[in-house]
């Protein structure tokens, strides 16, 4: 098939991007005909969240303390506090955890959102939502759930600890890689994926080194942000339904899993459809699984899911469970889940 057949939605959504432009939260809410605001954050953005109160003159109500893979029960007390609140729009601030609770909110109430990200995760840019009940995640589409306002400072992302950066970095890239071979792609994704890889290539390893430098981290920011517009497009594949499996059962960290599954999947997509070696070219060079392999040496970060808690013994239960849910042959996910499940000094 020709690149340049294909389909694409634009999609909808103000973004405000620069260090100390958090400042600007107030005018953008009102932009927004915010009347009453919930906001939803970390336990971490306690100070920011004071700040915003004191400069917020309306109604705020507050939910601090959001949970990895957004709990049903988590949404369903938040639910609760919608109700007896009735707040027009909900302003999230912190990682995907925080985006993904207010997400639910916006699904389930008729609120606007306006989403402060503080990690790379890029959930912020995308129509889709996700939430956890009993060890199985459920994912859906709505642009219900799309902030309206994505409000990105650097600054916020200074206390990010060194894992997370490198892990949520990660998990950026892996939705770069991913749009080189999912159906739903487009030239615009690409272009968009091969931008992404290469801010956040350029910048991860000098974020790494200097975790307060604003530039570095504005660079890298920047390549999150155009990784999450791109995991808008494109959506999700083996790649991610592997870590959204893997999350579910086991609750692995989510941005360690994208880091050793990442090079793996990539090497295994390559050799399945040689014919899109071509789109990592520029992004990456001629041996895209190599450099990744190479980065995520680099960075030390996690290279082997025995590393971050997989049962080996639940291998099988966890392959068969990858295959239904990615809707691939068991043969596809079993090598992938293998070498990634390798312990790290055997692959060394
Ligand atoms: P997270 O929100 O749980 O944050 C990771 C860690 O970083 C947490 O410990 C958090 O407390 C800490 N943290 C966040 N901001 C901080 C700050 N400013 N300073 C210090 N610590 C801070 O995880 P995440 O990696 O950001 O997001 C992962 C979640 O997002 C997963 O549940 C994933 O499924 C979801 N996600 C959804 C989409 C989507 O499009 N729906 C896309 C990507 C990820």
């Amino acid at each position: 098939m020709s690149d340049l057949d294909f389909s694409h939605d634009q999609l909808p959504g103000r973004i405000v991007f620069g260090a100390g432009r958090r400042s600007e939260t107030p005018g953008e809410l009102a932009s927004l005909g915010a009347s009453r605001v919930l906001i939803i954050g970390g336990s971490h953005d306690t100070a920011t969240i004071d700040d915003l109160v004191s400069q917020l003159h309306m109604p705020v109500e507050t939910i601090i303390g959001v949970r990895p893979h957004v709990p049903a029960a988590v949404v369903r007390a938040a639910l609760d506090v919608v109700d007896s609140f009735e707040p027009n729009t909900v302003l999230t601030i912190g990682g995907g955890s925080s985006t993904g609770l207010a997400k639910m909110v916006a699904l389930e109430r008729d609120v606007a959102l306006l989403a402060i990200p503080t990690t790379y995760a890029g959930s912020e840019m995308t129509p889709i939502w996700g939430t956890s009940d009993g060890g199985a995640k459920k994912t859906g589409r709505s642009l219900r759930v799309l902030p309206s306002t994505v409000i990105y400072d650097p600054e916020l992302t200074v206390g990010l600890p060194r894992e997370v950066t490198v892990n949520s970095a990660c998990n950026a890239l892996a939705h770069c890689v991913e749009a080189m071979w999912l159906p739903d792609t487009s030239p615009i994704t690409i272009e968009g994926a091969v931008v992404a890889i290469k801010a956040i290539v350029d910048a991860v390893e000098d974020v790494a080194d200097r975790l307060d430098d604003i530039e570095a981290r504005s660079r890298l920011l920047y390549g999150a942000h155009r990784a999450g517009s791109v995991l808008a497009t494109a959506g999700t594949g083996l790649l991610h339904k592997t870590a959204h499996v893997l999350g579910g059962m086991f609750d692995l960290d989510h941005g360690a899993m994208y880091a050793v599954l990442t090079p793996h999947v990539v090497a295994h997509q390559l050799s399945a459809m040689p014919d899109i070696h071509q789109r990592f070219h520029d992004a990456l060079g001629p041996d895209p699984a190599e450099a990744l392999h190479a980065l995520i040496d680099r960075l030390a970060a996690p290279s082997s899911l025995a590393d971050i808690g997989f049962p080996a013994d639940r291998f099988d239960e966890a392959a068969e469970a990858i295959a239904e849910h990615a809707d691939v042959d068991l043969e596809e996910v079993e090598p992938v889940l293998t070498a990634a499940a390798q312990p790290a000094t055997e692959t060394a």
